[in-house]
């Protein structure tokens, strides 16, 4: 039996903005395991990759 294929999403871009006007900055990445899937006969496992932000401002 093949390993599970893992199929990994980015969104590019995306920035969040605090609603107290302080500067946004990147706070690593979290990976989140969706769902396991059946893909080309193999099993695949979908992972989004999130952007996590961290304000310099207020710290949330
Ligand atoms: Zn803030």
């Amino acid at each position: 039996m093949l390993p599970a294929l893992r199929v990994v999403i980015e969104v590019p871009g995306e920035r969040l903005e605090c609603a107290f006007g302080g500067v946004m900055h990147r706070h690593g990445v979290r990976e989140v395991e969706l769902v396991d899937l059946a893909v080309f006969g193999r099993l695949a496992r979908l992972v989004w990759r999130k952007q996590r932000w961290r304000c310099t401002g207020c710290g949330r």
